[in-house]
């Protein structure tokens, strides 16, 4: 291996070649002046032509620096005649020099930089790219990585356009779509998700200062997300003959399924958690498993509340994993029950609403027995009625241990689920729900993980790991 030749910037400093590297960076800009003086407006130019020219030119000053630091402090590879093969460590001498142009965010960067071939081991390899660490392709991580922020929060094409003005660099909308998507790939929970001390952390800030411990509220809910079958693939709208066969895949709504852990800090939520996918109840527990495994709970430390509806596939996990939890019974989900009984027995009347209002009180002071009683008293008036008062006793019978609103308030408990539908809002509608847009499973999956990452403060994390498995893949 040539580490022993690299001149690191502190050697470069020692040796005083800082002071040669200086003089040639200021040949750089000297250029890059003359550059500038030809480009700029002969007289007066407002202040709008300065900014313009400089921005249109900027990463060529950005860049030619970029470009002359690395020829400096590598000068030794850049060099390089003989180098072992790294296989069977045979004597090679060196082919080339091959020219190879790399983009960053900083511009265009020109490498010149000897091949190493063994006949032997049938292999190539350029030393200057392994100690520059540069990326397969033109564009470079941080390109990749700035596309795939933009790409998480808007439309691919709009991505595309704005990337483009912001950053100087072309990038289709295609290649867009492609980032993200290697970006994303087989993301979990866990790739997703910040590390128990960072979750510790954000426990301790809202513990500061108070009695008792933060409630910490795990809300589990669904939302439709626009889809399409895998069956459609490769009849992109547009695309020739495919209008004709356009109407061979219908669109669907799937259920993204998701969780989310939360804080409540007096009004304010501050977020921990999020995860959502197009999944199955199994699959959704599996990731809540992982999470509980992990350790990233803290839950000797929070007051741990699970505020979901009715659905009975969401309480077997939480009763299996969290069987401490406080469980709470959505009030809307509640509510929208009591709504239907008093439509369906009173119709759209004053009585009706006055039934809700008086029942929902009765609920919230942790009468919940009056409540049942005072269903089977009543009397329907029509066999809607009658089936809207069973289910409604039903589904309060079935969860009349999670609806004592009256304790629960005054425990700092939440009542609703508000938590987790505003996370389904903008985890999953804001970039999933657009006209016309639907999406595969596969491809809502990965938007909808790096969405997550993003909310939990972890995409950073995210563009580590798809580094070194890009790594761990070229080796
Ligand atoms: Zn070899």
């Amino acid at each position: 291996m040539g580490c022993a030749e690299i001149i690191s910037l502190d050697e470069v400093r020692a040796r005083k070649h800082w002071t040669t590297l200086r003089q040639r960076l200021h040949e750089r800009f000297a250029q890059w002046l003359d550059r500038l003086e030809a480009a700029l407006p002969e007289v007066e130019p407002t202040l709008g032509q300065v900014s313009e020219t400089i921005w249109a030119l900027r990463q060529q000053l950005t860049g030619s620096l970029a470009e002359t630091i690395v020829h400096h402090t590598h000068h030794e590879e850049q060099q390089r005649q003989h180098r072992p093969c790294p296989t069977c460590a045979r004597l090679l001498t060196a082919r080339g020099p091959v020219h190879r142009c790399v983009e960053t965010l900083v511009g265009v960067v020109e490498l010149e930089r000897p091949y190493f071939y063994c006949q032997g081991c049938r292999t190539g390899t350029y030393p200057l790219d392994e100690v520059l660490d540069v990326s397969a392709g033109r564009l470079q991580l941080d390109v990749q990585q700035a596309a795939v922020d933009l790409a998480t929060e808007v439309p691919y094409e709009t991505a595309a356009r704005l990337f483009g003005r912001l950053s100087g660099i072309p990038i289709s909308s295609e290649r867009m779509h492609t980032f993200t998507h290697q970006v994303a790939k087989e993301l979990t929970v866990l790739d997703v998700a910040p590390s128990r001390e960072e979750i510790v952390r954000r426990v301790g800030q809202v513990a500061a200062g108070r009695f008792r411990r933060p409630v910490l509220v795990l809300g589990i809910d669904g939302a439709y997300v626009p889809s399409r079958p895998e069956s459609a693939r490769g009849r992109r709208p547009g695309q020739a003959h495919s209008r004709a066969r356009r109407a061979r895949w219908r669109h669907e709504w799937r259920e993204a399924k998701g969780f989310r852990f939360y804080l409540l800090d007096g009004e304010r939520i501050v977020h921990v958690l999020s995860w959502h996918q197009v999944q199955k109840e199994q699959e959704l527990g599996e990731a809540l498993q992982q999470v509980k495994d992990a350790g990233l709970i803290p839950e000797e430390a929070v007051r741990l509340c699970v505020v979901c509806d009715g659905a009975e596939w969401i309480w077997k996990h939480v009763q299996a994993l969290f069987p401490n939890a406080c469980q709470v019974l959505d009030y809307y989900h509640c509510s929208e029950y009591l709504h239907k009984v008093a439509k369906a027995q009173y119709g759209q009347t004053c009585q009706a609403l006055e039934w809700v209002e008086a029942t929902l009180t009765r609920l919230y002071m942790g009468k919940v027995g009056t409540v049942l009683g005072g269903l089977r008293r009543m009397q329907p008036t029509s066999a809607e009625a009658l089936k809207a008062i069973d289910n409604c006793w039903v589904y309060l019978n079935d969860h009349r241990g999670r609806t004592h609103s009256g304790k629960f308030r005054r425990g700092g408990y939440p009542l609703g689920s508000g938590g987790i539908e505003s996370s389904n809002t903008f985890m999953c509608h804001v970039r999933l729900k657009r006209s016309g847009a639907w999406w595969y499973e596969a491809t809502s999956n990965q938007m909808l993980a790096l969405r997550c990452a993003m909310y939990n403060g972890t995409l950073d994390q995210v563009i580590v790991r798809y580094q070194q498995r890009r790594r761990a893949m070229s080796e």
